[in-house]
C-alpha cells in the first residue's frame, strides 16, 4: 500500500517512516528538505518538496500528517504563533484540497494534534470527551483539527492524534531535560503538581500505524500512556533512572520570566487517559514510566 507523509523528516516521524517500511508500505513524504536528506532520515522513501505537485497523482491508499514548526522552539511572539498555526493549519488545509484533486480517494487520513487540544486541565481527568478550556494551544489544535474535517464529505475516514507529552531517544522534550539532570541540576518545574501526559514514541508509532489499519477506527484518539504523572512524580523518576538527585525546582515565576505565554507548556497539564484508544483493545507497549525513560535515556 501507498501512503503519503507529511512531518515525515521529524522525531515521530521518521521512526514511523522506518516502521511502516519495514511493515512492506511505499512512502512518498512532503518535506521543504532536499531529497537526499528526507532518504537520511526515513529511509526509502520517494521525497517531494510541494504538495502541488500531487495533484495530478493517481491518489493514495492513506495519509499520515504530522507536520508544524516546534512548539517549544521559541518564545510565542505574534509572528511564533502565526508560524505555528501556519505550519499546521495551511499545510493541512493544502493537503485536504489535494486529496480532494485525486480521482481516487485513500481509504483513511491521521491527522495531528494534541494533548493541547483540551487547554489547562488542573488535576481533573482527561478523556477524549472532556471540554476544553479556551487558549492558545487550544485554538490551534482545534483549528489543525478542524481543517482535516473536509475530507470526511469525500467519505474518508479521518482519526485525529491528540499527542500527549514524547518520549524517545535522540529528540523531543528529554533531549533538553538530561544534560541538567545529569548534571545533578534536575528539580521539579513550579509546584510539580500539573499533570505530563507523557507517552513513549514506540507507542506513538504503533497507535498512528494503528489508526491507519483499522477500518473501524475514527475520530479523536488521546495518544497518551494510561499511567500521566505529575511533574514532580516525573522529575523523581527521571533522577531515579539516571541515578541523579533532584534537588533544584524551577520556580514558576523564574519560567514566567524567561519563557513568556510558552511558560504554559511546563507549568500546566492534563491528567489525559487513552480512553478511545483503551476502549478499541490498543495495547501499550510502554504502559509505565521508569521502563519508557530507561529505553528513552539510551539504558536498554
Ligand atoms: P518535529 O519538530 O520533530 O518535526 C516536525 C516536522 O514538521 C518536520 O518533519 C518538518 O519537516 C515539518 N515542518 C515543520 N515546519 C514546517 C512547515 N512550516 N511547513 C511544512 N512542514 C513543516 O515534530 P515531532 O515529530 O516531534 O511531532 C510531529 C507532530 O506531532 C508535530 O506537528 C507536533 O506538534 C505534534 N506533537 C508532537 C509532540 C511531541 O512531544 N514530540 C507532542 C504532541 C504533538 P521538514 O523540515 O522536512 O519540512
Amino acid at each position: 500500500k501507498r501512503i503519503l507523509i507529511t512531518g515525515g523528516t521529524g522525531f515521530i516521524g521518521q521512526v514511523l517512516c522506518r516502521e511502516l517500511l519495514s511493515r512492506d508500505y511505499e512512502l512518498t513524504v512532503f518535506s521543504r528538505q532536499p531529497a537526499e536528506n528526507v532518504r537520511a532520515f526515513c529511509g526509502r522513501v520517494e521525497a517531494v518538496r510541494d504538495l502541488d505537485q500531487l495533484r495530478a497523482h493517481p491518489g493514495f491508499d492513506g495519509v499520515i500528517n504530522l507536520a508544524g514548526e516546534g512548539i517549544a522552539d521559541k518564545r510565542w511572539s505574534e509572528q511564533r504563533k502565526k508560524e505555528l498555526r501556519d505550519s499546521r493549519i495551511a499545510v493541512t488545509e493544502k493537503l485536504v484540497q489535494v486529496i480532494h484533486s485525486w480521482e481516487k480517494q485513500p481509504e483513511v487520513l491521521v491527522s495531528g494534534s494534541a494533548v493541547g487540544f483540551y487547554g489547562d486541565q488542573g488535576s481533573s481527568v482527561v478523556t477524549e470527551q472532556t471540554q476544553p478550556r479556551d487558549e492558545f494551544t487550544h485554538r490551534l489544535c482545534r483549528d489543525w483539527e478542524n481543517a482535516a474535517m473536509p475530507v470526511t464529505d469525500d467519505g474518508v475516514r479521518l482519526c485525529l492524534s491528540r499527542t500527549g507529552v514524547v518520549a524517545g531517544r535522540g529528540g523531543g522534550f528529554l533531549s533538553r531535560m538530561i544534560l541538567p539532570f545529569k548534571l545533578g541540576l534536575g528539580g521539579r518545574l513550579g509546584s510539580g503538581r500539573q499533570y505530563m501526559p507523557w507517552v513513549h514514541r514506540d507507542d506513538v508509532v504503533n497507535a498512528l500505524i494503528w489508526m491507519l489499519e483499522k477500518t473501524s477506527a475514527t475520530g479523536p484518539f488521546n495518544v497518551v500512556s494510561p499511567n500521566p504523572v505529575t511533574n514532580r512524580e516525573f522529575t523523581r523518576c527521571l533522577g531515579e533512572v539516571l541515578n541523579r538527585p533532584t534537588l533544584f525546582p524551577a520556580p514558576a515565576p523564574v519560567l514566567k520570566l524567561a519563557l513568556g505565554e510558552m511558560s504554559r507548556l511546563l507549568l500546566t497539564g492534563q491528567q489525559a487517559y487513552p480512553e478511545n484508544l483503551t476502549h478499541a483493545g490498543f495495547q501499550f507497549k510502554y504502559p509505565e514510566l521508569a521502563p519508557a525513560l530507561r529505553n528513552s535515556v539510551g539504558q536498554e
